[in-house]
């Protein structure tokens, strides 16, 4: 017997249209229909099909629906945390300052690398629950604060775990987060360990893991001919590329990742032009994190206008991570491109949606058309825009039974209960 069954009593339903650039449907009184877990059809409640007749219903009690977010971009694991720095930053120290004085990413470092497998697993799963709440139902992950190969490895075995428990993730290897330590500066050396050492024995050790490789493109860190073979190593193992690029100052990141075909070019905030364009044409989709720019404290927010005024389809990110954005709120970021970036709703909204999961090649992620994966959110909102209008107020979706809530729910609590 086929699983079918039919969301009813919605007050509307919004999704973006994935065969309509930047177009998000607005469906009054609305139904969707489902089989087997997928979208097979929406529309108002009261033109459904009649072979849906005697389909089981589903109360959606009032709400609106929409499908679940998509995080494309976050650092979930690494140890310790940096709220000691923070109040550094607050009394006037730069965030370059802080990482030069042996703070910053590297107290990180040091923390992952004393973290094992199970410690990371720990700190992972609430972070999760986190986004989970949030209304995140799949996230791009990365390693990176390991910075040498067995730390590096640890974070990808914790990841393995989280999958292995039922989270949806994709995983990206970025062993080139930061010049590690051990090389002193030498950024030649550091490129061909990651190259030629640590991603193949990476990929060896996880087979099936990772999606992606990742490198921060950066003056003083990996220079553009650095990341790309850092990049082509990554792709002769099947790695496709995500680049950290143009974030801090112009270095030609966006260009590379055009160059590249990119799967994604992340940060962007000094991105040029010419690199809009090249993406653009290249279907590069740009992550913009605004939620960095501004807990750093930036003035330079990623022209998310010309990107879309190039043709891009831009995604929005939190950037989850200790140093940056220790966000886990969608709809801070939502806020965030629409009073900072001049996103309109619609648009911000597409972003963290359909052009996020494209971004990770899901094209049954990030919408609500027929074939979607069944991730619907139910908002108990009058209006959608409301979500970003109240801007303080802290919203909450509930699942409808049929997302990966009630697949994790058991053996999570099996966890907790065998933790005790
Ligand atoms: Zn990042």
């Amino acid at each position: 017997m086929l699983d079918r069954r039919v969301l009813m009593n919605l007050r509307g339903l919004l999704t973006p249209d994935p065969a309509r650039t930047w177009v998000v449907d607005r469906i009054p009184d609305a139904a969707l229909a489902l089989e087997e877990g997928r979208v097979a059809w929406l529309g108002r409640a009261a033109d459904l099909p009649a072979a849906w007749a005697e389909a089981p219903r589903v109360d959606g009690g009032g709400a609106w629906a929409s499908p679940g977010f998509v995080d494309p971009h976050t650092h979930l694991l690494f140890g310790g945390d940096r709220s000691g720095e923070f109040n550094r930053r607050l009394q006037g120290a730069s965030y370059q300052e802080i990482a030069s004085g042996g703070g910053g990413i590297r107290e990180t470092v040091r923390a992952t690398r004393l973290a094992t497998v199970e410690e990371l697993v720990a700190s992972g799963a609430p972070r999760l629950w986190a986004f989970r709440e949030r209304g995140v139902v799949h996230l791009e992950c990365k390693t990176g604060y390991g910075l040498d190969l067995e730390a590096e490895s640890r974070l990808a075995a914790a990841y393995a775990e989280l999958k292995r428990r039922g989270w949806s993730l994709d995983v990206t290897l970025l062993p080139a987060h930061d010049l590690a330590p051990e090389f002193g500066g030498d950024a030649e050396a550091n490129t061909r360990a990651v190259a030629e050492v640590w991603l193949p024995e990476l990929v060896r050790r996880h087979p099936g893991l990772a999606r992606f490789c990742d490198v921060f493109v950066e003056t003083g860190v990996f220079s553009v001919d650095q990341g790309r073979r850092i990049f082509e190593a990554g792709r002769r193992l099947g790695l496709s590329p995500r680049v950290h690029a143009d974030e801090l100052s112009w270095t030609g990141g966006a260009e590379l990742a055009a160059e590249l075909g990119a799967a994604s070019a992340d940060h962007l905030m000094f991105c040029s032009e010419a690199g809009m364009r090249a993406m653009a044409a290249a279907a590069v989709v740009p992550v913009l994190l605004p939620g960095t720019t501004l807990f750093l404290g930036m003035r330079d927010w990623a022209p998310a206008r010309k990107l879309i005024e190039a043709g891009c389809q831009v995604a929005l990110a939190t950037d989850f991570n200790p140093g940056s954005c220790p966000c886990t709120d969608p709809l801070t970021i939502l806020r965030l491109g629409c009073l900072q970036l001049r996103m309109t709703f619609e648009e911000a909204f597409a972003a963290m949606t359909l052009h996020a999961a494209r971004s990770l090649g899901h094209g049954d992620l990030g919408h609500l058309h027929p074939g979607a994966r069944a991730e619907v959110l139910l908002w108990d909102v009058d209006e959608p825009l409301e979500l970003v209008y109240w801007v303080g107020e802290p919203f909450r979706p509930r699942f409808m039974p049929n997302g990966i809530t009630e697949r994790l729910k058991p053996q999570m609590t099996q966890v907790a209960a065998e933790e005790k």
